[in-house]
């Protein structure tokens, strides 16, 4: 009987999962993939097979008391009738923080739980809702392998000066560093280097994961240099309704003039800032791209947007020394070739020359001339998951 392996992706109110054959091959064989949303107010359970067609769709219209619970409960059940007779042979979670211990994947054990819980405190509104699933499935069915793998971990590769902020000692020992997120897509895309272009995998790379969250990372040989987001996923670019890097007194003022308490704040920058808040519209790039001719919020939301991508690159240059390469990905990055132009018009300084057609027609590469390129990589982080996994369990079976 064949395998699967089910990843897992819990948000504040949605459940991601996808389904891939365990068969051992080193590009995906994906089954499934699905999610619900809504969890905690109306939830919308939908999922699509390997060729995008409908698999699967149901709602509990105003069952705010379903949660993760009865979410794993009605996966588990969907799976049963859907699996084609495939055993699942393990879990993977994309857990957000793993502190500044955790390198790589884990398998997870009822010690490691609670010490990624003791993490809590760095990642409040992320942490506990990743450990909630992995619970659950612990006590649904205990014997089944499963492993959590960190958006911090790829960073591990950064120098000292890239971690530190400039506060005591003392403070930085409790874990008020720079972690950096978004590693399972910069992981997934340092693997694909080599097959874009072999110059890729050794050279100075910024890579701009530009989402709904969004960040950059400068890479020395794949291996990740410096990135934009820190402490918290809130730092850096301006992504759809985050400020990204923001002067701290605001925060103060947010909170003595305004009256915010601190909780208010923090929901404030997360929730109604960045595309959203400058352009007082929306947080899509596909709905301020439609409205940018006439609405100048919206063109100075996609304005400032692009100015502080450009920005930060040249920050991370400085890190790397100079740069070979320049890579898009995620939702923005592989889809709105506008944005791409323009950050690329941005950078024409540092000798980027945008091949317009190429940019336009969704080629991977899409600069020209002599200077440093630029490509587009759709990112798989579910993929990096997968094989995180599999090293995590293949490692234990080889022991
Ligand atoms: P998440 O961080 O939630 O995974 P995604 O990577 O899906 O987000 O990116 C979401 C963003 O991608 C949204 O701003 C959306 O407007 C944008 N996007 C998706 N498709 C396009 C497109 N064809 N053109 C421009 N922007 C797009």
């Amino acid at each position: 009987m064949s395998r699967v392996h089910l990843v897992l992706n819990a948000g504040s109110s949605s459940l991601k999962f996808q389904v891939f054959l365990d068969d051992g091959a080193d590009v995906p064989n994906r089954l499934y993939r699905g999610l619900f949303e809504g969890l905690g107010t109306d939830p919308h359970f939908r999922v699509t097979d390997h060729d995008g067609a409908p698999a699967g769709e149901e709602r509990w219209p105003g069952q705010g008391a379903f949660g993760f619970e009865e979410a794993l409960a009605h996966l588990s059940d969907w799976l049963g009738a859907h699996r084609g007779g495939h055993q699942l042979a393990a879990v993977g979670h994309r857990v957000v923080h793993g502190g500044p211990h955790f390198a790589h994947a884990v398998r997870l054990t009822p010690e490691i739980i609670a010490e990624l819980d003791t993490l809590s405190p760095l990642a409040p509104l992320h942490q506990p809702r990743s450990l909630e699933p992995i619970r659950i499935i612990a006590r649904r069915v205990p014997g089944l392998p499963q492993v959590a793998a960190f958006d911090t971990a790829f960073h591990h590769t950064q120098p000292e000066m890239a971690r530190l902020f400039a506060i005591p000692q003392s403070l930085t020992d409790a874990g008020v560093r720079r972690y950096g997120f978004h590693g399972l897509s910069y992981a997934y895309l340092a693997s694909q280097f080599p097959k874009v272009d072999p110059r890729l995998a050794h050279g100075r790379v910024v890579a701009a994961h530009l989402g709904n969250g969004a960040s950059l990372c400068g890479y020395d040989a794949g291996r990740s240099i410096a990135t934009t987001m820190g402490f918290s996923a809130l730092d850096g670019l301006v992504m759809g309704t985050r400020s990204g890097a923001i002067d701290a007194g605001v925060v103060f003022y947010l909170q003595r003039e305004l009256g915010m308490s601190a909780d208010e704040a923090e929901h404030f920058l997360y929730t109604q800032c960045g595309l959203l808040g400058v352009s007082g519209l929306s947080n899509d790039m596909r709905v301020l791209r439609e409205a940018a001719d006439a609405d100048p919020g919206a063109r100075r939301a996609i304005d400032l947007f692009v100015y502080r991508i450009a920005r930060e690159t040249g920050s991370l240059m400085a890190a790397l020394g100079g740069i070979d390469a320049l890579v898009f990905t995620a939702g923005i990055g592989e889809n709105d070739a506008e944005t791409r132009a323009e950050v690329i018009g941005a950078l024409r300084w540092a000798g980027f020359e945008l091949d317009a057609e190429a940019n336009r027609a969704g080629a991977t590469r899409i600069t020209r001339g002599e200077g440093p390129q630029a490509y587009v990589i759709a990112t798989d982080e579910e993929w990096t998951i997968v094989r995180e996994m599999r090293a995590v369990l293949g490692a234990e079976t080889a022991h």
